[in-house]
């Protein structure tokens, strides 16, 4: 008999949480929805609530104003709010990405439990194991593919726990007579980036490696692996995990670090978040800050297609000789108007220095008409501690606005020669008592309350820097420019890394096709914001599918040179084929067997994940 069949014969879904774990162990087939009679009573989400102290709540869905009163003012406050990542995460009941063309789109689970601490998550985790629930973990909420949101699921909901505390010598539970202590802070579960940089960056003076977007959460972008601005230099977020606290798939409150459970902290470095169990507490080691961080920006137009084509094989063989260090991170754009743009981002170089290096390249674009700069080129450097600073950035912003078209504003703060920047690129959460460091980089607002029309990743291997090589993948990315814009994110490819920084990331279950990439390329396209059935907003389903095609062929083309590298699993295609090798390359079987260990019955599935082989793509039934 079948446990559906058993629990109907018994009249009763009550008796489930008194039933020893092993009698559950290997039965689910089909999770359990609320119009099933096994849907636990309310007098079971009654206990559950008191378990938890009363953070129980029913989930509500705020984008249904847009479809019951479009033209309310309520619905045109949502509109803006949508493009706010603050007011975003702040919704157990949305997500920042809104959904994908033929994907998924955004939906409320039933019910949240707004996690204050691990006996929350642990509740919530027995509570849904032991009822056959679908569960749900949403920290920042940034999942491109959409694996913090599942109808019809109970959420863990760990937006609140944020405290963090530095430590100037830590050394994780067991590991006394193995590790040395070193600096480093532990975060809740629900940290965001900003958070941790003001915390450690801002006041503590040391770095600590988040994303690049500053409302990525870092339990999330942890499991994924996660690159920020600086990872050229201070390597993956996975692998500055020292010590987690997490809640596996039987309630139980773990510590994973070198020295306990190691094979579970391996596969919390980078196997892909809410597929291990649920993380309520992440010790990560902190680095020195340099002096400075700087940023480079500039676009140029190519006059004919032939320019472009030179201009793009200017730039790998500058790349290469110039820019292939741990001191520059983040992007060129690659437009198929033509347009090339840097947004780079240097660590440990003064105002002065990322001139020098930049000159020769800047030269011989002047030297010929074929190119027009479209952009004032805005080089510079700012104090370290300073970049994610919002109060510093907002009390000095008028002093460093460089007009677009005008003379360049040297402006000296605190004795040193900022950036020189063309346009505001903060935005501030304007809501009514939102806190003074709720910033974000404008180049962020795009994708906030966005539907993805495509999106694809694929890491370029160092090999394609050499000499004999450069012209082949300038010719490659020429190509794919053809069909859609495309972003070298240089940070997001570990060659060029000091050696620590690759052995660290070698030492996760990342793909290790990363440790000798100097590059991620990133193609999408999108809109928003959009959501099915809102007047005015519909996702464009014909748009999106030729847009995928696009942005298949533009991959493609890089593909031929660089061959199935694979892709970062937080920033990839949903249709990913041969994920499990894309993600994760020969780290897979791995991870399978981790997973089997600590997750047999699949409490924790996520689309893509390891392990979701074996369910349906809604994780509620057993394939
Ligand atoms: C605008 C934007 C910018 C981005 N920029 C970068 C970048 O610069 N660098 C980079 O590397 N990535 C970047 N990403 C990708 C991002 O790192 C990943 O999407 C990451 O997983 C987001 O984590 P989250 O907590 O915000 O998201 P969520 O959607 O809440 O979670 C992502 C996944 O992790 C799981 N998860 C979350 N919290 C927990 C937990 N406590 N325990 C167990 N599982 C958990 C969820 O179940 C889900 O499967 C960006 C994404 C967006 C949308």
């Amino acid at each position: 008999m079948n446990r559906r069949a058993f629990l109907k014969a018994i009249g009763s879904a009550a008796l489930v949480p008194m039933m020893p774990r092993r009698l559950l162990a290997g039965t689910t087939s089909s999770r359990v929805r609320p119009s099933d009679a096994a849907w636990p009573s309310k007098s079971a989400w009654k206990q559950l609530d008191e378990t938890v102290g009363g953070n129980l709540f029913a989930v509500d869905f705020p984008l249904s104003i847009l479809k019951t009163s479009p033209d309310s003012d309520a619905a045109k406050l949502l509109l803006k709010n949508v493009k706010n990542p603050y007011y975003m995460g702040d919704q157990a009941g949305l997500t920042e990405t809104l959904g994908w063309v033929d994907a998924w789109s955004t939906q409320p689970s039933v019910y949240a439990v707004a996690a204050r601490n691990a006996q929350d998550i642990a509740a919530a985790v027995s509570f849904a194991r032991e009822n056959n629930l679908r569960l749900a973990v949403k920290g920042g909420g940034h999942s491109y593919q959409g694996t913090s949101n599942a109808p019809d699921s109970l959420l863990i909901w760990t937006r609140r726990m944020h405290d963090i505390t530095m430590h100037d010598a830590f050394v994780p539970q067991g590991c006394d007579r193995t590790l040395k202590p070193q600096p480093a802070a532990t975060l809740g579960a629900g940290t965001i980036g900003i958070q941790a940089y003001d915390a450690v960056i801002t006041k503590g003076g040391k770095y600590v490696q988040g994303g690049g977007c500053l409302t990525v959460g870092l339990a999330g972008l942890i499991q994924g692996g996660g690159f920020g601005s600086f990872s050229k230099h201070y390597g993956t977020a996975a692998a500055s995990l020292l010590e987690a606290e997490v809640v596996t798939a039987d309630g139980q409150i773990r510590i994973a670090n070198a020295c306990t459970n190691p094979d579970l902290f391996w596969a919390l470095k980078g196997g892909g978040g809410g597929s291990f169990g649920a993380v309520s507490r992440l010790t990560v080691r902190t680095h020195d800050l340099p002096e400075y961080f700087g940023t480079v920006n500039f676009k140029i137009a190519a006059a004919s297609d032939d320019a472009y084509r030179r201009l793009i094989r200017q730039f790998v063989s500058f790349y290469r000789e110039n820019l292939f260090n741990d001191h520059w991170g983040e992007q060129a754009r690659l437009r198929p108007d033509n347009t090339f743009e840097i947004a780079m981002l240097s660590h440990g170089l003064d105002a002065e220095q990322p001139k020098k290096v930049w000159q020769p390249f800047l030269d011989w674009v002047k030297r010929s008409s074929d190119y027009s700069v479209k952009w004032p080129v805005t080089i510079g450097s700012i104090p370290a501690r300073h970049f994610w600073d919002g109060a510093w950035w907002k009390e000095h912003w008028p002093e460093v606005v460089l007009p677009r078209n005008g003379n360049p504003v040297h402006a000296l703060v605190d004795d040193v020669l900022l950036a020189l920047i063309s346009q505001p690129i903060l935005e501030y959460d304007n809501r009514p008592g939102a806190g003074s460091n709720n910033v974000w980089w404008k180049g962020n607002t795009g994708e906030c309350g966005w539907y993805i029309w495509a999106y694809e990743s694929l890491w370029l291997p160092e090999s394609l820097l050499e000499k004999s090589s450069q012209e082949r993948l300038a010719d490659a990315l020429f190509a794919a420019s053809r069909h859609s814009g495309l972003e070298l994110h240089f940070n997001k490819g570990l060659a060029g890394a000091p050696p620590e920084a690759i052995a660290a990331a070698r030492d996760t279950a990342t793909n290790p096709a990363v440790l000798s990439a100097f590059a991620l390329v990133i193609a999408g396209d999108s809109q928003g914001p959009a959501y099915p059935g809102i007047p005015g907003h519909e996702p464009s389903v014909d748009q999106g599918r030729s847009a995928a095609q696009r942005v298949a062929r533009c991959l493609n083309e890089l593909r031929v040179v660089s061959g199935e590298t694979g892709a970062y699993v937080s920033e990839s295609n949903y249709f990913e084929k041969g994920w499990q090798q894309s993600y994760w390359g020969s780290n897979y079987p791995r991870l399978a067997e981790i997973k089997r260990k600590y997750d047999p019955e699949g409490l924790f599935i996520v689309h893509n994940g390891v392990g979701s082989e074996q369910w349906s793509r809604d994780g509620f039934t057993r394939l």
